[in-house]
């Protein structure tokens, strides 16, 4: 297992670019509905035709099917060989902030990239001639700051859906009742590939999920999440307020987890471990069975 490297805000690292581009082929770039919004705003498309021709899985990833580049690998759909990124403006945080990563555990943040040897250096080696930035200095000139509000503003809405899943579970009676099923279906929609998962969701929740359409809250991430996890409990309760036995509640229970779920895998979380560790606190804190 590749161990991160973690770094100090005050590291002086070859993080200036040399636009090689190396570091748009091949790799996994992550989306929240933020950011694709974000995206197809720099493009001068609708999120939704942004969506359907350079995502995948519903809009939590970008597609890597352009032109094979650096060692043969597919370049990011929004790549254009000897310019760069088309969408420059509007690239989402994994972008700004590569080769470095950030964790946030709490209130923690930390700054990291992956392995011992600094990543560029691979695809860049130029990048040691070039002077060498802090990492403080760094993710200011990458205008970061309002994509990471973004992106810990959507944990919360990660964490909000899957409050919504528990709520249905133990307010109900359904897991009083020795119900199984739901917390199986939670364990299942975990291990499931995203577009499984996004299968199962099906595609009037999948749009509601990452095309929230609030275009008067572009530069306030805080504002923009807030108000679409509002649309999505309304949504949801017109389309609970039929609930009318137990089977209903353990449904819709786990349509909120597989929101949760799939929202979390664009924000770079694992969802297998996420089920896991809600399949814990369910059993263990509420007496919910599997
Ligand atoms: S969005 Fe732009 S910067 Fe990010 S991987 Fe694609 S081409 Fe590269």
């Amino acid at each position: 297992m590749t161990v991160p490297t973690k770094l100090h805000l005050s590291d002086l690292l070859p993080l200036t670019c040399s636009r090689s581009g190396t570091c748009c082929h091949g790799k996994m770039v992550r989306l929240n509905p933020w950011e694709l919004a974000h995206l197809a705003q720099a493009k001068g498309l609708s999120p939704r035709e942004f969506r359907d021709r350079f995502c995948e899985f519903g809009g939590i990833r970008l597609r890597f099917d352009g032109t094979p580049g650096w060692k043969g690998q597919s370049a990011c759909s929004q790549y254009v060989p000897d310019f760069g990124c088309s969408v420059h403006l509007g690239r989402p945080l994994a972008c700004r902030l590569y080769p470095l990563g950030r964790q946030r555990q709490g209130k923690n943040v930390q700054y990291i990239f992956q392995g011992k040897d600094f990543p560029c250096l691979e695809g860049c080696p130029e990048v040691l001639d070039l002077p060498q930035l802090s990492v403080a200095e760094y993710i200011a000139g990458q205008s970061a700051q309002s994509y990471e509000v973004a992106q810990d503003a959507y944990l919360e809405v990660m964490q909000n859906l899957a409050d919504g899943a528990f709520a249905l579970l133990l307010e109900s009676g359904l897991a009083k009742s020795g119900d199984r099923k739901t917390l199986r279906l939670w364990r299942k929609m975990g291990k499931e590939e995203p577009g499984q998962l996004a299968k199962r969701l099906g595609q009037e929740w999948i749009d509601r999920l990452m095309l929230p359409g609030l275009f008067d809250d572009m530069n306030d991430p805080i504002s923009f999440s807030n108000k679409h996890y509002e649309v999505l409990v309304t949504q949801a309760q017109e389309s609970f307020g039929a609930l009318q036995n137990l089977a209903d509640y353990s449904k819709a229970s786990a349509l909120m987890m597989g929101l949760a779920l799939h929202l979390g895998r664009g924000l770079g979380a694992n969802p297998t471990s996420l089920a896991e560790h809600w399949i814990l606190t369910a059993k263990n804190e509420h007496g919910a069975l599997d």
